[in-house]
């Protein structure tokens, strides 16, 4: 396995971080007001990273996984907070679409969401389902050929500007379906969510479907197919989080060995203090650990995706991406048990590097003008959304233990 970066994913990783520093002051201003930065897509739009891993096919870049991730750890640095804006229009957004979408509804939505016209979300959890998606209660009906959708979502991120969304919903004999839905569609309204404690300056959303009409084409995959599609993205979405950390921990490093050399108490610098360099040491190794799960995990990612690219030529491919095909299966396994160690691993690390972080920094990294406080109070989310920690634990043991020692 070799993950020494090319010369050619190195080129693209000096304009992500071009990017990132252009907007840097922006993100931080926005931050502090709690508005959404309006210079996120115009900045990362003009260097493709709107549509890094999707097929040029579609406007995108056609990066690997790998890639991808790597250009998250870079935006990672900048706050869990942009990240998590690439992680709902891109890794749930965008490659859920790549991923299941027949050839008309990836030409129809892709391109606006590669060149920015239109943002993208996931809206999988409601009030009484978070970490078990099955019980959802938002329901749908066929009438008269297309969908009625009756239900409600919440904390959608992107979800109060996102122009195409994916969402889920049960019917009468409980099958879970998934389908697209587009901003402007009878009976959909979205409304922020306020007063959260970090991400400040992402938008999260209540969604509400009343009675909403969605046209027959929208269904994504098969009628039933919907858990499988929502599991599917969560790989994704696991793996971005965890990519993000990894740049959460950097930045934590940096921040804690520019401030530790300058600032003195008890007449040498805090560097010099064996339980400074202490957290130090910690985080360090936090942010290599992490980085070698995500990377593994990442290039599970990209075996399975060049599965799924190269079956679509077969008649009926999207009965083939089931656990009935062995194939598939092992490679889905493989990609969806590392992505959940890595998301697992890292972000603990990541909340708990930025705590030593805020502890190093003293009184200096308690007000949310430190980037450490922003890092702590982010990353906090870090270990709640894409599957909470404990069950992405429970997770990783039932893989291990087998499917009759699931505990969740
Ligand atoms: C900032 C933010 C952004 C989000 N963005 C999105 C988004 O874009 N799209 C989307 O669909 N959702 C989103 N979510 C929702 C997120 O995925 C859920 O919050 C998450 O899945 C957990 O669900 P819950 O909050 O209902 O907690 P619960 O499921 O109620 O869990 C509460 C606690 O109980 C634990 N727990 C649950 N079940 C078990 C069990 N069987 N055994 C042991 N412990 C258990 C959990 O680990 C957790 O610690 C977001 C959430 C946040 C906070």
């Amino acid at each position: 396995m070799n993950f020494e970066v090319s010369v050619k994913q190195s080129r693209f990783l000096q304009k992500v971080d071009a990017a990132c520093q252009s907007i840097r002051d922006y993100e931080e201003k926005c931050y502090l007001e709690e508005r959404l930065n309006d210079r996120v897509v115009p900045a990362f739009g003009k260097i493709g990273m709107l549509g890094c891993p999707i097929s040029k096919k579609y406007g995108g870049l056609g990066y690997d996984m790998l890639t991808y991730a790597l250009a998250i750890e870079r935006i990672g640095e900048e706050g869990a907070s942009l990240r998590t804006f690439f992680s709902a229009h891109t890794s749930i957004g965008q490659l859920v679409l790549q991923g299941w979408a027949d050839e008309e509804q990836k030409k129809r939505y892709l391109p606006d969401t590669t060149s920015g016209k239109s943002v993208m979300a996931f809206a999988l959890t409601e009030p009484a389902a978070g970490s078990d998606p099955a019980s959802m209660t938002t329901k749908f009906e066929k009438k008269g050929g297309d969908y009625v959708l009756k239900g409600k979502k919440h904390w959608i991120g992107n979800g109060t500007f996102a122009g195409t969304m994916t969402t889920f919903a049960k019917d009468a004999s409980g099958k879970i379906s998934a389908f697209i839905i587009e901003r402007g569609l009878p009976g959909l309204r979205t409304e922020e969510m306020r007063n959260k404690i970090g991400l400040l300056t992402v938008k999260n959303a209540e969604v509400y479907f009343d009675n909403c009409i969605v046209p027959k084409e929208n269904l994504l995959g098969k009628e039933g197919q919907g858990l499988n599609i929502a599991y599917s993205a969560l790989i994704d979405g696991r793996l971005s989080v965890a990519a993000g950390s990894i740049g959460i921990m950097k930045d934590c490093l940096n921040e804690c060995i520019a401030h530790t050399k300058v600032r003195e108490q008890h007449g040498s610098p805090l560097a010099k203090k064996q339980l400074i360099q202490e957290h130090i040491a910690r985080i360090a190794v936090n942010i290599v650990s992490s980085r070698w799960l995500v990377y593994r995990a990442a290039a599970a990612r990209q075996k399975l995706h060049e599965y799924v690219e190269g079956i679509k030529q077969e008649r009926d491919w999207l009965s083939k991406l089931g656990r009935s095909n062995k194939e598939y299966s092992a490679l889905r396994n493989e990609a969806d048990s590392l992505a959940a160690m890595a998301k697992f691993h890292a972000t603990n690390c990541a909340f708990e590097s930025a705590n030593r972080s805020v502890q190093v920094f003293g009184s200096f990294g308690y007000r949310k003008t430190a980037r450490v406080a922003r890092h702590f109070l982010d990353s906090r989310a870090t270990t709640i959304y894409e599957g909470a920690n404990e069950v992405l634990e429970l997770k990783i043991a039932s893989q291990i233990l087998g499917d009759d020692y699931r505990a969740y």
